[in-house]
C-alpha cells in the first residue's frame, strides 16, 4: 500500500536558478520550502527579480541561433536521452516529488511516468511537423513549414511539480524554442532536477532557463520585450493576469486556468465502477488535481451508488494513502469551505476535518469529505475548493443536472456515469467543457491528444500538449517558388 509515512527525509540544498547552463544565487530572498507531511522546512527557495529573468533571456536569445539551425531530429536526440535518465530516475524523483509535494509515492510515480510519456511526444515530433506542399499551378510550389518563435517561457503551478512542466519543455524546445521556466515557488526541487537531467543528456546552455519566484518574476515575464510567447498553468485569477498582462505587450499567451467539475451520475451507473472511479477522481492527489471531481450530481435514484461512495472513501486514509494538501492554509481554506456547507444545510456523510495522522501532526491533512443535498448555490459547489472534497448535488433528470454544470463558469472538465449510450452522448453533447468523460472519472486525453479546458478554465486560442502545443511553439512560413519559365505567363506571375 502506498505510504507517506517514510521517515523524514535530510534537508536538501537551497533551490538555485539555472541561467545559461549554470546555477547562480539571485538575491538574499528566499522562502523556506516545507515537507507538508510534517511542515519540516526542507530547502529554501530565492525569489528572484526581474534582472534575472533578464539574464535567462539573455542566455535564451544566445542559444537560439544554433538551437533553431539544428534539425528537429537531431534535437529530438537529446530528448531520446533525456527520457532515458526520467526513465533511470523514476525512483528518485517520485521521493523527491513526495518530500517536497507531499502525493504518495504511488502517485508520484505515475506523475514521473507522465513526464516519461510527455517527453516520448516530444521525441515523435519529427514525424508529424514535417510541413506541407503542393503544386498550386502550373510549375508553382506552396510550400508551409514551421519555425520556432525564440525565447519562450512556461509558468506552472505547484500540484504536479513535474508532469505540469513537462507539458510545455519538451516540446517547445523541440521544436527549436529556447524556455525560461518559472517553477512554483512551493515546489521548487523538481525543476532544479529536470534542468539537471537535461543537461546531463547535452541539452546545449541556454536552451533551458530556470527562474524561481513569486509574481514578480511572472510579472517580469509578461512585459519582458525578448519572450515571445508565455504559458501559464494555475489558478483562474492569475491566468487572467497573467493572459491580460501577456497580450497587452503583444504576446501569444495560453493561460489555463481552475476548475469545478461535474461528475453526472444516472441512476443506471454501474454501481461498482461508478462509487471507485468518483471516489478515486475526488481524493486522487488529496483531491488537488485541475481534473479532480469537484461536484456529483446525482440523478434520480442513486443512493445505493452514494453509500457505496462512502464505504469505498472510508478505506482512504490520510498519512497512509492519501497525502497531505499543500499548506496550512490550504487545509484552513478547505475546511472553512465544509464548515459553511454544514452550516448552510449540508449533510456530511463522511468528515475529513482534523484528522490525527501519529508522528505527522505538523503536516497538513485533510481526510476525504463527502457532503450530500449540497445545493447549487452554496459556496462549496460554485468556488474551486481543491482538496479532497465533494459535494453531491441532487437533480430530478438530466436536464437539471446538465443546468448545474453548464452554470459553472469554470469549463475544465465533466464525466457522465451511464450504461446507456444514448444518455451518455446526450451528456457530453451538452456539458460545457473542453474535457469530457464517459465512466471515467479523471478525463485526461493522453498524448497525442491535446489537453485544455473552456470558459474559465482556459484563456487563449488552442490546448497546451499534443497537437495543439505544435501551434502553440511555432509559426508557419508559407514559401511560393516558381522555377520554370513557362509558368511566368499565369496569374500568379
Ligand atoms: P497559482 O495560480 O496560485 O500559481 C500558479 C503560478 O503563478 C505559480 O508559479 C505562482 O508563483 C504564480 N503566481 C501566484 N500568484 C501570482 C500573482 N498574483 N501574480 C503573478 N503570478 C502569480 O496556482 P497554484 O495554487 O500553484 O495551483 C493550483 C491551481 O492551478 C488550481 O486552481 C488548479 O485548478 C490550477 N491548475 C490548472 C490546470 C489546468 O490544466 N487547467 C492544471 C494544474 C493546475
Amino acid at each position: 500500500m502506498a505510504t507517506t509515512a517514510a521517515p523524514p527525509a535530510a534537508r536538501r540544498p537551497d533551490a538555485r536558478n539555472y541561467l545559461g547552463g549554470s546555477f547562480t544565487n539571485d538575491g538574499s530572498r528566499h522562502l523556506d520550502v516545507l515537507d507538508p507531511s510534517d511542515g519540516s522546512v526542507i530547502s529554501r527557495v530565492p525569489l528572484s527579480s526581474a534582472g534575472a529573468v533578464d539574464a535567462a533571456v539573455r542566455a535564451g536569445a544566445a542559444a537560439f541561433p544554433a538551437w533553431s539551425a539544428t534539425t528537429i531530429k537531431e534535437r529530438v536526440q537529446v530528448l531520446y536521452r533525456y527520457r532515458s535518465l526520467l526513465q533511470e530516475h523514476i525512483a528518485e524523483l517520485s521521493a523527491l516529488i513526495t518530500q517536497e509535494h507531499g502525493k504518495v509515492r504511488n502517485e508520484a510515480e505515475a506523475e514521473v511516468l507522465k513526464a516519461i510519456e510527455l517527453t516520448e511526444f516530444a521525441c515523435s515530433l519529427p514525424q508529424i511537423v514535417t510541413g506541407e506542399v503542393m503544386e498550386v499551378s502550373r510549375g508553382v510550389e506552396c510550400r508551409t513549414d514551421r519555425h520556432p518563435l525564440g525565447v519562450v517561457a512556461s509558468i506552472v503551478p505547484f500540484n504536479f511539480p513535474l508532469m505540469v512542466p513537462h507539458w510545455t519543455i519538451p516540446n517547445a524546445i523541440a521544436l527549436g524554442n529556447c524556455m525560461v521556466l518559472k517553477p512554483s515557488e512551493l515546489v521548487p526541487l523538481s525543476a532544479v532536477r529536470v534542468a539537471e537531467l537535461l543537461a546531463e543528456a547535452g541539452l546545449p546552455a541556454g536552451v533551458f532557463n530556470v527562474v524561481h519566484g513569486t509574481q514578480e518574476v511572472v510579472e517580469a515575464i509578461c512585459d519582458h520585450p525578448g519572450i515571445a510567447a508565455v504559458s501559464f498553468v494555475g489558478s483562474t485569477r492569475v491566468a487572467k493576469i497573467v493572459y491580460r498582462r501577456g497580450t497587452a505587450n503583444l504576446k501569444r499567451v495560453l493561460a489555463l486556468g481552475g476548475a469545478k467539475n461535474h461528475l453526472i451520475v444516472l441512476p443506471d451507473a454501474d454501481p461498482e465502477m461508478t462509487s471507485t472511479n468518483v471516489v478515486a477522481s475526488m481524493s486522487g492527489c488529496t483531491g488537488q488535481r485541475c481534473m479532480a471531481a469537484s461536484v456529483m450530481v446525482a440523478v434520480g435514484v442513486t443512493d445505493h451508488i452514494v453509500r457505496k461512495m462512502v464505504e469505498h472513501a472510508r478505506t482512504i486514509v490520510p498519512g497512509r494513502n492519501l497525502g497531505p494538501v499543500i499548506s496550512r492554509e490550504a487545509r484552513e481554506r478547505i475546511e472553512r469551505y465544509i464548515t459553511d456547507a454544514e452550516r448552510a444545510g449540508a449533510t456530511v456523510l463522511l468528515d475529513g476535518r482534523n484528522p490525527v495522522v501519529p508522528g505527522r501532526e505538523g503536516g497538513f491533512y485533510v481526510g476525504p469529505t463527502i457532503l450530500d443535498h449540497v445545493r447549487p448555490d452554496m459556496a462549496i459547489a460554485q468556488e474551486e475548493v481543491f482538496g479532497p472534497v465533494l459535494a453531491i448535488v441532487r437533480a430530478g433528470d438530466v436536464d437539471q443536472a446538465l443546468a448545474v454544470e453548464n452554470a459553472s463558469p469554470y469549463g475544465n472538465a465533466a464525466s457522465v456515469f451511464t450504461e446507456s449510450g444514448g444518455a451518455a452522448r446526450y451528456v457530453t453533447e451538452r456539458a460545457s467543457a473542453g474535457m469530457v468523460g464517459v465512466n471515467v472519472g479523471v478525463p485526461v486525453p493522453r498524448e497525442p491528444f491535446s489537453f485544455g479546458g473552456w470558459n474559465d478554465s482556459k484563456f487563449g486560442v488552442g490546448d497546451i500538449t499534443g497537437h495543439g502545443s505544435i501551434e502553440l511553439w511555432t509559426q508557419t512560413k508559407k514559401t511560393t517558388t516558381k522555377w520554370n519559365r513557362e509558368a511566368g505567363t499565369n496569374w500568379m506571375a
